[in-house]
């Protein structure tokens, strides 16, 4: 078979926050699209207009800008295959729905909900297939005048797909291989209502997917049940021969890996299934998102990219490169993947690691504005490097840090009852004494006056340095005692140790 252009697609339907399991599928598409040369498209499937939630579509879009996922087509893309709106298809969508129609496909169906409901209480397990459809209201078993008149006098209407019974549906799947369905279990699907004009997912998916010269359909494991259904669709439009092949991805687990992942899952144990922060229209429900919560978006993908899929080998941290580098839909498994949040908090710990100090004191700057604080740049960064590995999140931040730019308002009490010693007083105010002394103030000019000292006085070094990180910290945390005094200045530091010692005496 000769190499088919890679053009594949996101077809996300606007019906409230995209999932965290929707960006997954989204990467994983990105990565395949990339690694292939390819073309990746965004289609928005809006055809359901019971569901159809404002501001979604909006949602959807500023999630990728800040994943930095981008698509080369689609909505708000452009390219030759638009409009990428389901909703601006109407006209295309009626097309089709008549191809089917004149071959013989598909077929009106005039049943009311009503109709279809006595139906399904007569009889146990009622299926609209080929077993039941003669005894329907249909344009199978009415004459094509009664049909015509029906239509014609206003009556709603809907187009079913009709489904040749007994036969096997074989779907290739690039992750689960030969999947194998038994026509008989489907039913004569509906494509098409006239009550709104639109078709529903099925048929706007086939029609789009194969106008749009998709090569693969990448998507969650949900829409396997679906599949074979859209084979046949193929082939009632005779397009086999353009047929996108088939990847269902695995589905995300609850982090017990007991069942599918839920929005509960995320409120449960803490942590968003959203990438962004959402707030629902109609209920004003607030959920969390990634990136409110303080997630850099790479750690996200890199954390998400692991999900379903690994490289051939252990390494875990990946820029987008190397991921696109080794993507493969063959190291997709097919069995579900735990969604092991707290792995997602060590990425973003290693993705702050590996930036570098300026970058970070960028982020942190409007935290420390939120606490009412302004420092040079040069500091912060300085700050930054001595306390970023104590982080997960650049908030984090601050109660790592903050003594750095505050003084201590007080003294942790346990502490201090640990700590504070009868003659502590006394050893700080000579600290400060020998600290004054030395002409230079770095950590080294520090340490060696300061341990001379102590050697000389034969004081307890742990003794002396835990009151000396008291009057700087205000407790007993932080990085090594004469970073902090270094980058607090001797000023600083001696007024730090002169007022801890009026407030513990
Ligand atoms: N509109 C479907 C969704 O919301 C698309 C599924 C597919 O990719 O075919 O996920």
């Amino acid at each position: 078979m000769s190499e088919r252009k890679v053009r594949v697609r996101f077809a996300p339907s606007p019906t409230g926050a995209l999932h965290i399991g929707g960006v997954r599928t989204a990467l994983y598409n990105y990565l395949f699209a990339r690694r292939h040369g390819g073309k990746f498209i965004l289609r928005i499937e809006d055809t359901d207009s019971q569901r159809f939630v404002p501001g979604a579509e909006e949602y959807i879009l500023e999630s990728f800008h800040w994943l930095n996922i981008t698509f080369d087509e689609g909505v708000s893309f452009g390219g030759d295959h638009g409009p990428y709106r389901q909703s601006e298809r109407r006209e295309i969508y009626k097309e089709y729905i008549q191809i089917l129609l004149n071959n013989g496909k598909a077929y009106i169906a005039f049943d009311t909900p009503e109709e279809l409901e006595a139906k399904r209480n007569e009889t146990a397990n009622f299926q609209y297939d080929a077993s039941t459809r003669m005894q329907m209201r249909n344009s199978l078993t009415l004459s094509e005048e009664e049909t015509d008149a029906l239509m014609a006098g206003g009556e709603q209407y809907v187009v079913r797909f009709r489904i040749e019974p007994d036969e096997d549906v074989h779907v290739n799947d690039l992750v689960r291989g030969d999947v194998v369905v038994n026509s008989s279990v489907l039913d004569d699907k509906v494509l098409f209502k006239s009550a709104d004009g639109l078709p529903t997912y099925h048929l706007a998916n086939i029609v789009d997917d194969h106008l749009m010269e998709i090569s693969h359909v990448i998507r969650g494991e949900e829409w396997l049940p679906s599949a074979p259904l859209h084979v046949l669709l193929y082939r009632a439009f005779g397009w086999e021969d353009t047929m996108p092949a088939f990847a269902h991805l695995p589905l995300l687990l609850k982090p017990e890996g007991n069942g599918k992942l839920s929005k509960r899952d995320g409120d449960r144990l803490g942590f968003p299934v959203f990438p962004l922060q959402w707030k629902d229209p109609k209920t004003g429900e607030l959920s969390s998102g990634y990136r409110e919560s303080g997630y850099l978006p790479e750690a996200v993908l890199n954390f998400l990219a692991l999900l379903g899929w690994n490289p051939g080998n252990d390494q875990e941290i990946m820029s987008m490169d190397e991921m696109t580098g080794r993507f493969d839909l063959a190291r997709c498994s097919k069995s579900g993947a735990k969604f092991d949040y707290t792995k997602g908090i060590w990425f973003n710990h290693q993705y702050i690691q590996a930036k570098s100090d300026d970058e970070i004191a960028g982020m942190f700057l409007p935290v420390l504005e939120e606490h009412g604080v302004t420092a040079p740049l040069e500091k912060i960064a300085t700050v930054v490097g001595l306390t970023k590995a104590r982080v997960d999140f650049v908030k984090e931040l601050w109660d790592a840090s903050g003594f750095f730019f505050i003084a201590p308002a007080g003294y942790d009490e346990k502490t201090v009852k640990k700590r504070w010693k009868e003659d502590s007083a006394k050893c700080l105010l000579e600290l400060a004494d020998v600290l004054n002394g030395i002409s230079g103030f770095n950590p080294q000019e520090q340490e060696k006056a300061v341990m001379d000292w102590i050697a000389a006085k034969e004081y307890h070094t742990g003794n002396v340095m835990n009151v000396f990180r008291l009057a700087l910290v205000g407790e007993g945390k932080g990085p090594h005692i004469f970073d902090i005094s270094r980058v607090l200045g001797k000023d600083e530091t001696l007024a730090r140790i002169r007022r801890a010692v009026e407030a513990l005496r």
